[in-house]
This record gives C-alpha cells, sequence and structure tokens, in this order.
C-alpha cells in the first residue's frame, strides 16, 4: 500500500507539472498558429504545402496538450442522471460521417426494456466513447461493423464496442492505454488513458479484450442510477 500511495503521488507532482507546462505552451502556440496562417494566405506554390503542413503539426500539439491538461487537471464535472442510449446515439451521428468515409458500419443493439439512466457528466462520457468508437474505425482499414451493445446487468450497465479490426496482439494488450503507446502515425497515444481515468471518475470500469487478426473488444461498466 506504501508503495501505491508514493505511485500516486509522485503521479500527481508529475501530472501538476505537466499541467503547468501545457499551460505554457498554450498561449505561444496561438501566436504561432496565427502567424503560420498568416503566412499560408500570403504564400504560393510549394511554399503553401509547408506551411500548411506546419499548421497541422501545430494542430498535433494543440491536442496532445488538451489531452494532456484533461489527465492532469481535476476537471470540473457536471453530474446528472442521463440516458445513456441517447449520449451514445448522439455519439454516433457525429461520427457517422467519418465511419462512412472509411466503410464501417456501426450497428447498435440496445435491450430496450430497460431505461438505463447513468450518474455522469454528459461531455466526459461521449468523449470517452468518441475516443472508443475512432480507434475501432481506426483499426478496420478495410471497412466492416462495430457493434455497440448496451446491456444491463443487475445495477451495472454493460456498453460493448465489439469491431472487426486489425486487432491487438496479446503481448501488447498491458501497453494499451499506457501514456503515449500509440501504434499510430499520427496517434498521441492519450485517448484510452482519458477514457480510464474518466470511467474510473465514474465508478465504472473500462477492459479491453482482443484477438490479433480478428478485432477488439472494448467493455465500459457503469453503475445504474435507480
Ligand atoms: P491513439 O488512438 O492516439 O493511438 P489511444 O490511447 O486511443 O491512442 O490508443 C492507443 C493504442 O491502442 C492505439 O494506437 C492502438 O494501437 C491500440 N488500440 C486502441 N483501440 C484499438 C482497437 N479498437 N483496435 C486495435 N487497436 C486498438
Ligand atoms: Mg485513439
Amino acid at each position: 500500500t506504501d508503495e501505491l500511495l508514493l505511485r500516486s503521488e509522485k503521479l500527481n507532482a508529475v501530472g501538476q507539472l505537466a499541467a503547468g507546462v501545457a499551460h505554457e505552451i498554450r498561449n505561444p502556440l496561438t501566436s504561432l498558429k496565427g502567424f503560420t496562417q498568416m503566412l499560408h494566405a500570403m504564400s504560393k506554390g510549394k511554399e503553401k504545402r509547408y506551411f500548411e503542413i506546419m499548421n497541422a503539426e501545430l494542430d498535433r500539439i494543440k491536442m496532445i496538450l488538451s489531452e494532456m491538461l484533461v489527465l492532469a487537471k481535476p476537471q470540473s464535472t457536471h453530474f446528472r442522471k442521463s440516458h445513456i442510449k441517447l449520449i451514445l446515439h448522439e455519439v454516433i451521428t457525429l461520427l457517422s460521417a467519418l465511419a462512412n468515409m472509411r466503410s464501417v458500419d456501426i450497428q447498435t443493439a440496445f435491450d430496450d426494456n430497460e431505461v438505463a439512466m447513468v450518474l455522469c457528466d454528459e461531455n466526459q462520457l461521449k468523449q470517452v466513447f468518441i475516443n472508443i468508437i475512432k480507434n475501432a474505425i481506426e483499426a478496420m482499414h478495410s471497412g466492416g461493423i462495430l457493434r455497440v451493445h448496451v446491456k444491463t446487468q443487475g445495477n451495472q450497465l454493460c456498453i460493448e464496442f465489439i469491431d472487426q479490426g486489425e486487432g491487438i496482439p496479446e503481448d501488447r494488450i498491458p501497453k494499451v492505454g499506457e501514456p503515449f503507446y500509440t501504434t499510430k502515425e499520427k496517434g498521441t497515444g492519450l485517448g484510452l488513458m482519458v477514457s480510464r481515468k474518466i470511467i474510473t471518475a465514474h465508478h465504472g470500469d473500462m477492459e479491453i479484450s482482443s484477438k490479433k487478426g480478428h478485432g477488439t473488444t472494448v467493455r465500459v461498466i457503469l453503475p445504474v442510477e435507480s
């Protein structure tokens, strides 16, 4: 227990430092982005392309910073009783264009005899579902089906995301969700870490099972609000 306490204290200190750094980098970054966009507008030909790349890379830094801020800072949360199915539907609608583009068909199966409510921060849960669904789409390189199942099991709600993507090799599964672990050229490796943090704050749990070449299932468990 002592070691665990020490470790979480260390993590806290590192987290605070990271949040400070992330915050400090934001302002100069905004100015860099502004001038890059200005130069982009003024340039032509090959140069225009270089400024586009600079702009895209600055966006990437911004994304990493905002994910780091979520991790390090206690977020102000607004817990409300919400319908999980509505939240899921909204997220799926939001991502349907991306799914279409990648030939991914999102199929939902909600057992509708239950009106499942959870006590949650809607925006944070949306962020979790977006992370998970985006990962699933990104894993299905030549399209496929993503199944989203919602089941109630006693006083728990189980949301499953079952994809037909490339899967994760067994020895890599423990790595998934570690900070900065990514296998993508443009990945941040922070999405699942942020997601896990949010789910833990909701007294829930997140599990990943996968088979290389067959697909991945991400299971989110949340307590039902009666
Ligand atoms: P990112 O998406 O930026 O790489 P994540 O934390 O969301 O960061 O995911 C970390 C890594 O976990 C991914 O790079 C990928 O290797 C693996 N992963 C996550 N979800 C899936 C999935 N559904 N199928 C296959 N691999 C996945
Ligand atoms: Mg991701």
